[in-house]
């Protein structure tokens, strides 16, 4: 029987805000997964803390609220337990860009095989508006007594020097859009990045849907000139192949930094970076352990017939050559 939507919701009361871009995302994954008609007890859905961090309450599959800033941590442990699983992981830039930073950098030198979604609203929304890492130098939304005296982070660029092999930039209320990006993220292998312009209509009041969309700027015939744009129109393609030259792929790698660092007037979304020459680290694990494809730790019998405890992974760390 096919998967709809509905199958992948909960009834758990959602305390979102009221037009929230949080909502967008959600219906985004929930969408997706019934899109692709992957079964809920397939699909592992990691959160860390925040106001985003509430999605594992919202997605009927199995899903973990976690910790601050410790969600890709999770997510890659599932991930590498049992290969067989869907695994993605949610968060806001709070938490994945603040907090979660180095654990951040040091998934994307691994590229374990998950999809991370970010919600992106430039402030730390759960705990009253403070100046999240994404948020620009000089911007001052409502809840700061004076504009930010910190430098923005660049999620794609960050994500590109830590090694994500795919990178994509979304917007919460362009829901197909973000369906189609959620999608070529799960279907990636290895790890994707997916950073989401996410509104905040209570305490981000500068980037908000009425600014991406461009209201505050009418063309002559009084209609608004969107800020938001896609990269696949301007024919923009963003993938690395296996055997491609090293003047091809520093081009691709130009084209990134200049799409990357495009903000204000016009703001990209779509596809950065697809890198497909890069090995995923359960190829890498493979190599070394014979057996771990068929026997990764979650496949691995946990007590004999006399019910007697027979967990032993002494064997992969043997192979690992680490004690
Ligand atoms: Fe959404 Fe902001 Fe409300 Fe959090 S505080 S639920 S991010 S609108
Ligand atoms: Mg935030």
């Amino acid at each position: 029987m096919a998967l709809k939507v509905q199958d992948y919701k909960t009834d758990v009361h959602n305390n979102w805000c009221p037009g929230c871009g949080d909502f967008g995302i959600l219906n985004s994954i929930q969408m997706t997964l019934a899109q692709m008609g992957l079964e809920p007890h397939r699909v592992a859905l990691f959160s860390g803390i925040g106001c985003a961090a509430k999605t594992a309450h919202y997605v009927k599959v199995y899903g973990t609220h976690t910790l601050h800033g410790r969600v890709l941590t999770f997510a890659t442990g599932a991930k590498l337990a049992n290969p067989d699983l869907t695994v993605i992981a949610v968060g806001g830039d709070g938490d994945g860009l603040g907090i979660g930073a180095g654990h951040f950098v040091n998934a994307g030198r691994r590229n374990v095989d998950f999809t991370y979604v970010l919600y992106n609203n430039g402030v730390y929304g759960l705990t009253k508006g403070q100046a999240s890492p994404t948020l620009k130098l000089g911007v001052q939304t409502k809840s700061l007594p004076q504009p930010n005296v910190n430098q923005g982070i660049n999620p794609q660029l960050l994500a590109l020097s830590a090694g994500y092999t795919f990178i994509a930039r979304g917007y919460a209320f362009d829901i197909p859009h973000l369906v189609r990006l959620i999608q070529q993220g799960i279907e990636h292998k290895g790890s994707a990045f997916i950073d989401v312009l996410q509104p905040c209509p209570t305490y981000n009041d500068i980037n908000t849907r009425d600014w991406y969309g461009g209201l505050d700027r009418l063309n002559e015939q009084g209609k608004a000139i969107p800020r938001v744009y896609k990269l696949e129109d301007q024919g923009y393609d963003p993938v690395i192949r296996p055997g491609m030259g090293q003047e091809e792929s520093q081009g691709k790698l130009s084209q990134f930094v200049e799409k990357a660092l495009e903000w204000g007037d016009r703001i990209p979304i779509g596809v950065f970076l697809k890198n497909e020459a890069t090995s995923t680290y359960e190829e890498r694990i493979a190599q070394r352990i014979p057996f771990y494809r068929e026997t990764p730790p979650a496949k691995r019998p946990i007590c004999d017939s006399g019910q007697h405890p027979t967990a032993d992974l002494t064997s992969f760390f043997e192979e690992l050559q680490v004690t």
